[in-house]
């Protein structure tokens, strides 16, 4: 295990207003998503996916990131990083003066195809192009990619390891900052979800930096676990566990944002964030979405009295 650089040592990064945001059907307000990531902010939060630079024909729900992103940096501290598609996005993404960019990119080939209607290696090749214009461009905007479907698909079936390792080789060569691997339909368990991270900071080091988890089946914060043991100590979450998986009607989305700070909390690992402020603003944040579930577990019953908030 890594250890800790600084007295906060775990980095939540708040999805919600992207990847929790992408399967609810109704526009949410700018104001209300501006609300949100103000009181994510407050709650202590420093990364938040606002938005992602698909074109808005195709996903409406998004269509504000370049003004989320301009409102996420008046905010002191806060590191706002979007979604992007391709090197079009890219180019928005660093106009729009956002810390990061992720670019998706699936380690099964079949997902892939399906939903990129390009192969890995296409994709590899998409991304040293976005490097080469971030570059050109001068900007310090940066360049993450987020291996999707990394423990299994649910088109393919099995994704092999070491298909996955060697993407995560080809993006250490085409020179990117960051390096994430996501169970995007909820079928990693912790013993795969630990050796497939130690085996990856062995091909890309420090680059391997974020472990994303859908809570499809369950295994959502276990699966964290896993990876924090195996190094990894930044970790995507959303609040109340909004969104979905487009491939399994009615699972879960992504680990819960208070949840990933109650699990840390409770084995005395600091977040920076406020429990009982991540709390609230779950309320909010259902009464925004009205009728869209809501997932996660401390929500229930709170903190034990064991544990400081
Ligand atoms: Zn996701």
């Amino acid at each position: 295990m890594r250890a800790a650089k600084t007295p906060i040592d775990i980095v939540v990064s708040e999805v919600g207003p992207r990847d929790g945001l992408q399967s609810v059907a109704r526009t949410m307000a700018t104001g209300h998503k501006k609300a949100w990531i103000d009181a994510l902010h407050a709650a202590g939060l420093r990364e938040i996916e606002v938005g992602s630079f698909v074109p808005p024909k195709l996903m409406p729900q998004l269509a504000d990131t370049a003004e989320l992103v301009a409102f996420a940096k008046t905010l002191p501290g806060l590191l706002p990083s979007v979604l992007v598609p391709n090197l079009k996005g890219a180019e928005r993404a660093i106009d729009s003066g956002a810390h990061a960019m992720l670019l998706p990119l699936s380690a099964s080939h079949a997902h892939s195809l399906a939903n990129l209607r390009k192969t890995p290696d296409e994709v590899v090749a998409e991304l040293r192009r976005i490097v080469d214009l971030r570059d050109a461009k001068g900007s310090h905007c940066l360049v993450e990619v987020g291996i999707s479907t990394a423990f299994g698909c649910t088109i393919q079936g099995r994704v092999e390891p070491a298909e996955v390792l060697r993407l995560v080789r080809a993006a250490v060569d085409a020179g990117v900052d960051r390096i994430g691997l996501a169970d995007t339909v909820g079928y990693a368990d912790p013993l795969q979800v630990g050796t497939l991270f130690e085996q990856g900071i062995e091909v890309a080091g420090d680059k391997l930096s974020c472990a994303h988890f859908h809570d499809t089946r369950g295994l959502g914060l276990a699966n964290v676990f896993a990876a924090w043991q195996a190094g990894m100590r930044r970790f995507d979450a959303c609040t109340g566990g909004l969104g979905g998986c487009p491939h399994a009607p009615g699972a879960s989305g992504n680990v819960a944002t208070e949840d990933v700070a109650y699990l840390f909390a409770s084995v005395g690992v600091p977040t920076g964030l406020n429990f009982n402020a991540l709390m609230a603003l779950r309320e909010r944040v259902a009464s925004w979405v009205e009728g869209e579930p809501l997932h996660g577990a401390i929500w229930r019953a709170g903190l034990p009295r064991t544990v400081a908030a």
